[in-house]
């Protein structure tokens, strides 16, 4: 009987540790964090703010701080060359007060691109660059290069449109945003000062820039000519990119052999590879070398070319530093 007792007892036990075992599954399922794009369509009154890249999305949010719920569509190591629309991403145009683009012909995927033009509040930022400050924009046979965020000193010229677009959606936060506006100006023309000094530390001979794609030509302009090939054009001969401005094409022969006798007219012997690109081009451009009795190597630490990397502690200004650090290290070695 008393064994009976027992078993009963035992039973109870069981069961009630199974349903309160259930109940604090689901009770963890339901405190689990909601995503990023459930938070951004929270109702809240705030205006709900869409980029296509996480590099825009991350200036649009230092401008409009806690009054804005803003969300970057392509993010990690996507390409932004080439982003189509997936499931729920029309969701967010249609959700979205308004849409920041980097424009210049970056986000060419056609389903995204047909989105960003028929958006009712489309800031292509990239474009508004171009219209104020045209010389200050790269072409390569007649196309146009759209990494403008390589160079801050050109990508902060796009902060006044951001403030503009979110003055017109909160006028109540605009000083908010001028202020905001204001001193990231400041914050980035320092920034631009610095690592142009930095850049200065590199030997002049050193300063040739192999990467995957065509991320970096701002960035050469910027930071690794001189102020004599600035003025005459000849800066363009310090960085050079197999994959050209899209790191989506198949390389043809051509291609490496420039590579190569590229980096063997300047005595080059390290080349960068990009976050989000693959790095067989490279690899093989390396064994060409060899094969020619040039030795390059590839940089173990990859670039940030269209990515913002993984965790940055200050989204952009991380990201470019990141960069800087990379290069210097790399070409302050023998
Ligand atoms: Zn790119």
């Amino acid at each position: 009987m008393r064994n009976k007792v027992f078993l009963f007892v035992g039973k109870i036990f069981f069961l009630c540790f199974l349903v309160c075992g259930a109940a604090g599954c689901s009770k963890q399922e339901s405190e689990k964090k909601p995503s990023n794009v459930r938070i951004w369509m929270e109702k809240n009154g705030k205006p709900k703010v869409l980029s296509t890249t996480a590099i825009v999305d991350d200036i649009v949010g230092k401008i409009g701080g806690d009054r804005i719920d803003h969300l970057a569509l392509i993010v990690g190591e996507m390409d932004p060359h080439s982003y189509e629309l997936v499931k729920g991403d029309d969701e967010k145009f249609s959700y979205a007060n308004a849409v920041f683009s980097n424009g210049l012909g970056l986000e060419h995927g056609g389903s995204l691109r047909y989105q960003i033009e028929k958006h009712s509040m489309s800031v292509v930022l990239g474009d508004e660059v171009r219209k104020k400050y045209p010389e200050e924009i790269f072409y390569f046979e007649k196309q146009v290069n759209p990494h403008i965020w390589m160079d801050v000193s050109l990508w902060e010229k796009v902060i006044p449109s951001i403030v503009e677009t979110l003055s017109l959606l909160d006028p109540e936060g605009s000083s908010y945003y001028q202020e905001n506006g204001k001193t990231l100006t400041k914050k980035m023309n320092e920034f631009h000062q610095s690592i142009k000094e930095e850049m200065k530390q590199v030997p002049e001979n050193k300063r040739y820039l192999v990467t995957s794609h065509d991320a970096f030509n701002y960035f050469t302009r910027a930071y690794l000519a001189s102020e004599e090939e600035r003025s005459t054009g000849s800066w363009e001969n310090r960085c050079a990119a197999p994959e050209g401005l899209a790191p989506e094409g198949q390389l043809s022969v051509s291609d490496i052999k420039n590579i190569v006798e590229y980096l063997c007219r300047y005595q080059i012997h390290v080349v960068f590879p990009e976050s989000n690109v693959n790095k067989d081009a490279l690899k093989k451009i390396v064994h060409v070398c060899s094969q020619k009795g040039l030795e390059v190597r590839v940089s173990k630490e990859e670039l940030y070319g269209d990515a913002l990397g993984d965790s940055p502690d200050d989204g952009y200004f991380s990201m470019m530093q990141h960069n800087v650090d990379v290069l210097r290290k790399e070409w302050e070695k023998k």
